[in-house]
């Protein structure tokens, strides 16, 4: 039992270490991936080896390629760092190594999750009646929402999907708009929609759907089965659909509104911040990220869905147990996954850590500190492409070569971390301002480093 002991608390001193080292150390990767290939390489080993042994071989193997995406400086992908409790609970969930399939598995992971959906949908202005799957990320929150939308749209013109398939079932048309993240394409493809079953809808200036286009496009028809796809935080701008509108426009055509929320839909969490997702509750479907601005662990997101027995008969494999038995499903029912790691512990601590006003709080910094790069980066001459309503910021620094010249350059500097991207057809870096412990001074000092960079 000792060595269990000294073999655990190395884990956690050195998880520790690692996160107090985070506000000093570069941000960047080095680039040597093949040294770090080797590193971890070598024969199959045909022996046992003692489990502190392996910890340590480990520790050293991946230390030179760690990214500090967990810290205040990494600007990238609209990634968070996550919080102290949470990532202590997700150390007990595996340490517990709980199985959470359902409350016979894993009662305390049903229980912690019950709770945690409670408060989300409560931060979120969600429905209290929705059910909440507790998913890897946005891309299984996509496509249980959408595999909930297949569900009822082609149950309303009597077709059992889940029994039938879709050979011969009737078409069902998508309306999604032209800037929708890849991820619900994906989402299409493994539900057997397909992409060509997408009629697009434009978007206006900013970045979110333009209403006359949703119209235009939901009236051209064919009518029967439609699925409408919006978004709250387009993953360039940030800009979020008018939810309300797009969500009583659907609904008029007979449709199945989904939000694609995976960061934005935290808007609804500030009161500073409520009326870019005002309407929200109206839809059928939401996917939402935990691991992003949340600042959960990985891999954490919520697939919520208005209509718990219409989630349960897309995901369950016990659907015909469930469905109609009055509870609201739970666990592995609402997810594509069947064994699960108990992510729930770090959602509910998380929650529990911030509170509603600590999330507020949390929601307003990123956005102001967005707000103080695109007015620094402004002040030094570059270009803001974007409107910037929310954590997302995209700079210009002349012609596409330059800009990428640029982004490259700031990302070997290794004092903050940006990725480069296509809006309108031409390069940006972008900026996305989603951690926790992010502050003032680290913006700051990031605009100072990339100034000093792009001359
Ligand atoms: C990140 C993101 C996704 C995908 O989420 P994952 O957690 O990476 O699976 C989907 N939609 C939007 C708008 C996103 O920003």
């Amino acid at each position: 039992m000792e060595e269990l002991t000294r073999l655990f608390r190395l884990a956690a001193d050195h998880a520790a270490d690692y996160r107090r080292s985070l506000p000093d150390r570069p941000v960047g990767a080095p680039p040597d991936q093949a040294a770090l290939t080797r590193a971890f390489s070598g024969p199959l080993p045909a022996t046992p080896c003692p489990a502190e042994q392996v910890v340590t071989d480990l520790l050293a193997a991946a230390e030179p390629g760690l990214v500090a995406s967990a810290g205040p400086r990494y600007f990238g992908f609209v990634v968070g760092g996550a919080l102290p409790s949470a990532t202590a609970a997700d150390m007990l969930a595996v340490g517990w190594d709980q199985l959470a399939f359902n409350a016979v598995t894993s009662p305390a992971a049903i229980a912690a999750e019950a709770a945690a959906a409670a408060w989300l949908k409560e931060l979120l202005g969600i429905p209290t009646a929705a059910s909440v799957g507790f998913v890897t990320g946005g891309q299984a929150a996509n496509t249980a929402g959408l595999a909930a939308a297949r569900h009822q749209v082609l149950a309303d013109v009597g077709w059992d999907v889940e029994r039938r398939g879709l050979l011969g079932a009737p078409p069902v048309r998508v309306i999604a708009g032209d800037e929708r993240h890849g991820t619900i394409d994906r989402a299409l493809r493994l539900l057997g929609l397909g992409v060509d079953a997408v009629q697009p809808v434009r978007t206006g200036p900013n970045g979110a759907i333009d209403l006359g286009s949703l119209r235009d496009v939901l009236k051209a028809g064919p009518a029967g089965p439609t699925i409408v796809c919006l978004q709250a935080g387009n993953v360039n701008t940030g800009a979020c659909d008018e939810l309300r509108e797009a969500c009583e426009l659907a609904h008029r055509h007979g449709g199945w509104a989904h939000v694609d929320g995976a960061f934005g839909l935290w808007a609804a969490a500030s009161p500073a911040t409520r009326h870019l997702v005002d309407g929200l509750e109206l839809a059928d479907s939401w996917a939402c990220d935990g691991h992003k601005w949340l600042n959960l662990p990985y891999d954490t997101a919520f697939a919520f869905c208005a209509r718990p027995d219409t989630h349960a008969a897309a995901m369950s494999y016990a659907a015909a147990y469930l469905v109609g038995s009055g509870g609201v499903p739970t666990g592995a029912n609402l997810t594509a996954e069947s064994s699960r790691r108990a992510r729930g512990f770090a959602v509910w601590a998380g929650l529990r850590e911030l509170g509603r006003d600590g999330l507020a709080a949390l929601v307003d910094r990123c956005c102001a500190l967005a707000r103080r790069f695109a007015e620094g980066l402004t002040a030094a001459g570059f270009e803001v492409a974007n409107e910037v309503v929310l954590n997302q910021v995209l700079v210009g620094f002349g012609d596409d070569a330059r800009t990428d010249r640029v982004v490259d350059a700031v990302q070997a500097d290794g004092t903050c971390w940006a990725g480069g991207t296509t809006w309108r057809g031409r390069r940006f870096m972008r900026i996305s301002v989603s951690n926790a412990t992010t502050t003032e001074a680290d913006v700051d000092r990031s605009i100072a480093a990339i100034t000093r960079l792009a001359v």
